[in-house]
Protein backbone atom coordinates (compact mmCIF):
# COMPACT_ATOMS: atom_id res chain seq x y z
CA UNK A 1 0.00 0.00 0.00
CA UNK A 2 2.63 2.27 0.77
CA UNK A 3 4.72 1.50 -2.38
CA UNK A 4 1.29 2.28 -4.17
CA UNK A 5 0.59 5.99 -2.68
CA UNK A 6 4.65 6.96 -3.31
CA UNK A 7 4.15 5.75 -6.63
CA UNK A 8 7.05 3.03 -6.50
CA UNK A 9 5.50 1.37 -9.31
CA UNK A 10 6.08 1.83 -12.35
CA UNK A 11 4.75 0.99 -15.83
CA UNK A 12 7.26 -0.03 -18.28
CA UNK A 13 5.86 -0.24 -21.93
CA UNK A 14 7.16 -3.15 -24.43
CA UNK A 15 6.08 -2.19 -28.72
CA UNK A 16 4.18 -4.77 -30.42
CA UNK A 17 5.64 -4.47 -34.11
CA UNK A 18 3.13 -5.21 -36.62
CA UNK A 19 5.92 -6.99 -39.64
CA UNK A 20 3.15 -6.07 -41.99
CA UNK A 21 2.89 -3.19 -42.11
CA UNK A 22 6.25 -2.52 -40.57
CA UNK A 23 4.73 -0.18 -37.98
CA UNK A 24 4.07 -0.29 -34.11
CA UNK A 25 1.01 -1.58 -33.59
CA UNK A 26 0.86 -1.44 -29.95
CA UNK A 27 2.35 -2.34 -26.58
CA UNK A 28 2.03 -3.97 -23.31
CA UNK A 29 2.11 -2.47 -20.01
CA UNK A 30 4.80 -4.39 -17.53
CA UNK A 31 5.19 -3.45 -13.91
CA UNK A 32 8.09 -2.72 -12.65
CA UNK A 33 8.78 -2.27 -8.84
CA UNK A 34 11.58 0.66 -7.74
CA UNK A 35 12.06 1.15 -4.41
CA UNK A 36 13.39 3.77 -1.96
CA UNK A 37 16.91 2.00 -1.67
CA UNK A 38 17.34 2.01 -5.74
CA UNK A 39 16.71 -1.41 -6.52
CA UNK A 40 14.28 -2.38 -9.19
CA UNK A 41 12.22 -5.81 -8.93
CA UNK A 42 10.61 -7.19 -11.64
CA UNK A 43 7.23 -8.34 -11.53
CA UNK A 44 8.26 -12.22 -11.45
CA UNK A 45 9.62 -11.45 -7.86
CA UNK A 46 6.66 -9.98 -6.61
CA UNK A 47 3.85 -10.68 -8.40
CA UNK A 48 3.71 -14.44 -6.86
CA UNK A 49 3.37 -13.72 -3.63
CA UNK A 50 0.66 -10.49 -4.50
CA UNK A 51 -1.40 -13.57 -6.30
CA UNK A 52 -0.92 -15.44 -2.80
CA UNK A 53 -1.81 -12.45 -0.52
CA UNK A 54 -4.82 -11.17 -2.80
CA UNK A 55 -2.89 -7.96 -3.31
CA UNK A 56 -2.93 -7.91 -7.02
CA UNK A 57 -5.93 -6.60 -7.36
CA UNK A 58 -5.42 -3.70 -6.52
CA UNK A 59 -1.97 -3.58 -8.35
CA UNK A 60 -3.68 -4.53 -11.57
CA UNK A 61 -6.23 -1.21 -11.00
CA UNK A 62 -3.56 0.90 -10.11
CA UNK A 63 -1.89 0.12 -13.41
CA UNK A 64 -4.75 -0.10 -15.02
CA UNK A 65 -5.49 3.67 -14.29
CA UNK A 66 -2.02 4.71 -15.15
CA UNK A 67 -2.14 3.15 -18.29
CA UNK A 68 -5.36 5.40 -18.91
CA UNK A 69 -4.26 8.14 -17.55
CA UNK A 70 -1.22 8.59 -19.62
CA UNK A 71 -3.23 7.27 -22.71
CA UNK A 72 -5.71 10.32 -21.76
CA UNK A 73 -2.37 12.83 -21.60
CA UNK A 74 -1.14 11.73 -24.73
CA UNK A 75 -4.45 12.55 -26.24
CA UNK A 76 -5.07 15.28 -25.13
CA UNK A 77 -1.10 16.98 -26.02
CA UNK A 78 -2.70 15.60 -29.19
CA UNK A 79 0.39 12.92 -29.33
CA UNK A 80 0.78 9.79 -31.34
CA UNK A 81 -1.09 6.51 -29.21
CA UNK A 82 -1.72 3.11 -29.82
CA UNK A 83 -3.78 0.59 -27.82
CA UNK A 84 -2.11 -0.92 -24.72
CA UNK A 85 -2.70 -4.03 -23.20
CA UNK A 86 -2.63 -4.51 -19.47
CA UNK A 87 -2.40 -7.72 -17.94
CA UNK A 88 -5.26 -8.99 -15.43
CA UNK A 89 -4.83 -11.61 -12.92
CA UNK A 90 -7.01 -14.61 -12.58
CA UNK A 91 -8.30 -13.51 -9.32
CA UNK A 92 -10.48 -10.82 -10.72
CA UNK A 93 -12.63 -13.17 -11.82
CA UNK A 94 -14.10 -14.08 -8.39
CA UNK A 95 -15.58 -10.60 -8.20
CA UNK A 96 -18.76 -9.46 -10.33
CA UNK A 97 -17.54 -5.80 -9.49
CA UNK A 98 -14.37 -6.09 -11.27
CA UNK A 99 -15.87 -5.11 -14.91
CA UNK A 100 -17.25 -2.17 -13.41
CA UNK A 101 -14.07 -0.89 -11.68
CA UNK A 102 -12.46 -1.30 -15.11
CA UNK A 103 -15.21 0.79 -16.62
CA UNK A 104 -15.49 3.76 -14.37
CA UNK A 105 -11.37 4.49 -14.97
CA UNK A 106 -12.06 4.28 -18.43
CA UNK A 107 -14.94 7.03 -17.95
CA UNK A 108 -13.11 9.34 -15.11
CA UNK A 109 -10.49 9.71 -17.82
CA UNK A 110 -12.86 9.82 -20.52
CA UNK A 111 -10.83 7.53 -22.62
CA UNK A 112 -11.97 5.12 -25.43
CA UNK A 113 -12.66 1.27 -24.89
CA UNK A 114 -10.66 0.70 -28.14
CA UNK A 115 -7.66 2.20 -26.67
CA UNK A 116 -7.08 -0.90 -24.04
CA UNK A 117 -6.73 -4.22 -24.09
CA UNK A 118 -6.77 -6.99 -21.23
CA UNK A 119 -4.46 -10.17 -21.16
CA UNK A 120 -5.42 -13.26 -19.01
CA UNK A 121 -2.81 -15.65 -18.94
CA UNK A 122 -4.01 -19.10 -20.06
CA UNK A 123 -3.13 -21.05 -16.84
CA UNK A 124 -5.61 -18.45 -15.46
CA UNK A 125 -8.30 -18.95 -17.99
CA UNK A 126 -8.04 -23.66 -17.14
CA UNK A 127 -8.08 -22.61 -13.34
CA UNK A 128 -11.24 -20.48 -13.06
CA UNK A 129 -12.87 -21.84 -16.24
CA UNK A 130 -16.03 -20.38 -15.86
CA UNK A 131 -15.93 -16.98 -13.92
CA UNK A 132 -12.55 -16.18 -16.35
CA UNK A 133 -14.77 -16.95 -19.46
CA UNK A 134 -17.44 -14.83 -18.34
CA UNK A 135 -14.86 -12.36 -17.60
CA UNK A 136 -13.90 -12.19 -20.89
CA UNK A 137 -17.72 -11.69 -22.43
CA UNK A 138 -18.10 -8.78 -20.31
CA UNK A 139 -14.62 -6.97 -21.46
CA UNK A 140 -15.72 -7.78 -24.93
CA UNK A 141 -19.20 -6.70 -24.27
CA UNK A 142 -17.92 -3.48 -23.21
CA UNK A 143 -15.88 -3.10 -26.15
CA UNK A 144 -12.54 -4.09 -24.32
CA UNK A 145 -10.27 -6.51 -26.50
CA UNK A 146 -9.21 -9.10 -24.90
CA UNK A 147 -6.17 -11.11 -25.07
CA UNK A 148 -5.09 -15.17 -24.28
CA UNK A 149 -1.89 -14.49 -22.72
CA UNK A 150 0.99 -17.57 -22.86
CA UNK A 151 -0.46 -19.32 -24.97
CA UNK A 152 0.66 -23.08 -25.05
CA UNK A 153 2.05 -23.16 -21.87
CA UNK A 154 -0.14 -24.51 -19.89
CA UNK A 155 -3.14 -26.77 -19.39
CA UNK A 156 -4.86 -25.58 -23.09
CA UNK A 157 -7.40 -27.65 -24.68
CA UNK A 158 -9.83 -27.49 -27.53
CA UNK A 159 -12.23 -27.48 -25.26
CA UNK A 160 -11.23 -24.36 -23.87
CA UNK A 161 -10.92 -22.62 -27.02
CA UNK A 162 -14.33 -23.66 -28.53
CA UNK A 163 -15.72 -22.00 -25.40
CA UNK A 164 -13.94 -18.97 -25.00
CA UNK A 165 -14.44 -15.54 -26.55
CA UNK A 166 -10.85 -13.78 -27.27
CA UNK A 167 -9.69 -11.51 -29.56
CA UNK A 168 -5.87 -11.93 -29.54
CA UNK A 169 -4.00 -15.10 -28.84
CA UNK A 170 0.06 -14.64 -27.57
CA UNK A 171 2.40 -17.70 -28.40
CA UNK A 172 4.46 -18.22 -25.25
CA UNK A 173 8.02 -17.36 -25.50
CA UNK A 174 8.60 -21.38 -24.82
CA UNK A 175 7.43 -21.69 -28.53
CA UNK A 176 9.46 -19.10 -29.94
CA UNK A 177 12.44 -20.32 -28.64
CA UNK A 178 12.71 -22.88 -29.96
CA UNK A 179 11.88 -21.83 -33.76
CA UNK A 180 15.51 -22.75 -34.96
CA UNK A 181 16.30 -26.12 -33.07
CA UNK A 182 12.83 -28.02 -33.42
CA UNK A 183 11.49 -29.16 -36.29
CA UNK A 184 8.29 -30.03 -34.00
CA UNK A 185 8.09 -26.81 -32.37
CA UNK A 186 8.00 -25.10 -36.07
CA UNK A 187 5.33 -27.64 -36.88
CA UNK A 188 3.04 -26.54 -34.07
CA UNK A 189 3.89 -22.86 -34.49
CA UNK A 190 2.88 -23.09 -37.87
CA UNK A 191 -0.95 -24.71 -37.13
CA UNK A 192 -1.62 -22.37 -34.22
CA UNK A 193 -1.36 -19.34 -36.72
CA UNK A 194 -3.55 -20.85 -39.12
CA UNK A 195 -5.87 -22.32 -36.64
CA UNK A 196 -6.25 -18.53 -34.95
CA UNK A 197 -6.69 -17.04 -38.38
CA UNK A 198 -9.57 -19.67 -39.47
CA UNK A 199 -11.37 -17.91 -35.95
CA UNK A 200 -10.78 -14.62 -36.94
CA UNK A 201 -8.18 -14.29 -33.96
CA UNK A 202 -4.63 -12.02 -33.99
CA UNK A 203 -1.93 -13.88 -32.81
CA UNK A 204 1.34 -12.14 -31.25
CA UNK A 205 4.78 -13.68 -30.75
CA UNK A 206 6.41 -13.18 -27.72
CA UNK A 207 9.86 -13.19 -27.19
CA UNK A 208 11.24 -13.38 -30.70
CA UNK A 209 15.32 -12.41 -30.02
CA UNK A 210 16.65 -13.31 -33.27
CA UNK A 211 16.66 -12.73 -36.96
CA UNK A 212 15.66 -16.28 -37.65
CA UNK A 213 12.69 -16.48 -35.40
CA UNK A 214 11.76 -12.53 -36.72
CA UNK A 215 11.87 -14.19 -40.67
CA UNK A 216 9.74 -17.84 -39.94
CA UNK A 217 6.89 -16.08 -37.91
CA UNK A 218 6.88 -13.02 -40.91
CA UNK A 219 6.81 -15.91 -43.37
CA UNK A 220 4.25 -17.76 -41.74
CA UNK A 221 1.42 -15.22 -41.34
CA UNK A 222 2.21 -13.89 -37.74
CA UNK A 223 0.79 -10.46 -37.09
CA UNK A 224 2.56 -8.92 -34.43
CA UNK A 225 5.94 -9.37 -32.80
CA UNK A 226 6.76 -8.26 -28.92
CA UNK A 227 9.93 -9.54 -28.62
CA UNK A 228 13.67 -7.95 -27.65
CA UNK A 229 14.21 -8.16 -31.55
CA UNK A 230 12.52 -5.02 -32.23
CA UNK A 231 11.98 -3.42 -29.05
CA UNK A 232 12.73 -4.35 -24.96
CA UNK A 233 10.52 -2.90 -22.01
CA UNK A 234 10.96 0.70 -21.67
CA UNK A 235 10.20 3.40 -19.27
CA UNK A 236 7.20 5.94 -20.02
CA UNK A 237 9.50 8.81 -21.59
CA UNK A 238 11.18 6.25 -24.24
CA UNK A 239 8.11 5.22 -25.19
CA UNK A 240 6.65 8.78 -26.17
CA UNK A 241 9.54 9.65 -27.46
CA UNK A 242 9.82 6.54 -30.11
CA UNK A 243 6.35 7.33 -31.43
CA UNK A 244 6.17 10.64 -31.52
CA UNK A 245 8.97 9.74 -33.70
CA UNK A 246 7.17 7.52 -35.84
CA UNK A 247 4.44 10.14 -36.87
P1 LIG B 1 3.82 -11.53 -19.81
O1 LIG B 1 2.50 -10.84 -19.65
O2 LIG B 1 3.83 -12.78 -20.62
O3 LIG B 1 4.82 -10.44 -20.39
C1 LIG B 1 5.87 -10.74 -21.27
C2 LIG B 1 7.18 -10.91 -20.54
O4 LIG B 1 8.17 -11.33 -21.46
C3 LIG B 1 7.74 -9.62 -19.93
O5 LIG B 1 8.45 -9.96 -18.75
C4 LIG B 1 8.70 -9.15 -21.02
O6 LIG B 1 9.70 -8.28 -20.54
C5 LIG B 1 9.27 -10.47 -21.45
N1 LIG B 1 9.84 -10.44 -22.81
C6 LIG B 1 9.31 -9.88 -23.92
N2 LIG B 1 10.09 -10.08 -24.99
C7 LIG B 1 11.17 -10.78 -24.57
C8 LIG B 1 12.36 -11.31 -25.22
O7 LIG B 1 12.57 -11.17 -26.42
N3 LIG B 1 13.22 -12.00 -24.44
C9 LIG B 1 13.01 -12.20 -23.09
N4 LIG B 1 13.92 -12.89 -22.41
N5 LIG B 1 11.93 -11.72 -22.45
C10 LIG B 1 11.02 -11.03 -23.19
P2 LIG B 1 8.26 -9.17 -17.38
O8 LIG B 1 8.11 -7.72 -17.64
O9 LIG B 1 9.35 -9.60 -16.46
O10 LIG B 1 6.87 -9.68 -16.83
C11 LIG B 1 6.69 -11.03 -16.41
C12 LIG B 1 5.24 -11.35 -16.17
O11 LIG B 1 4.72 -10.64 -15.04
C13 LIG B 1 4.33 -10.94 -17.32
O12 LIG B 1 4.42 -11.91 -18.34
C14 LIG B 1 2.97 -10.93 -16.62
O13 LIG B 1 2.42 -12.22 -16.54
C15 LIG B 1 3.34 -10.47 -15.23
N6 LIG B 1 2.96 -9.03 -15.08
C16 LIG B 1 3.64 -7.92 -15.47
N7 LIG B 1 2.96 -6.79 -15.15
C17 LIG B 1 1.79 -7.22 -14.57
C18 LIG B 1 0.64 -6.53 -14.01
O14 LIG B 1 0.51 -5.30 -14.01
N8 LIG B 1 -0.35 -7.33 -13.48
C19 LIG B 1 -0.28 -8.70 -13.48
N9 LIG B 1 -1.30 -9.40 -12.95
N10 LIG B 1 0.77 -9.36 -14.00
C20 LIG B 1 1.79 -8.64 -14.53
MG1 LIG C 1 1.03 -10.31 -20.76
MG1 LIG D 1 3.03 -13.61 -22.07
Amino acid sequence: KEAMEQKQFKVYFQPKYSIKSHEITGAEALVRWERDNGTVLSPNAFIPVYENNGKIIDLDFYVFETVVEFIAENLKAGREQVPISINASSLHASDPQTINTYINILKKYNVDPTMVEIELTETAVVSEYESVRKLFDSFQLHGIKTAMDDFGSGYSSFGMLQNYNFDIMKIDMSFVRQIETNTKTRSIIRFIIEMAHTMDIKIIAEGAETKEQVEFLRDNGCDYIQGYYFYKPMPEEEFVKLLDAGR
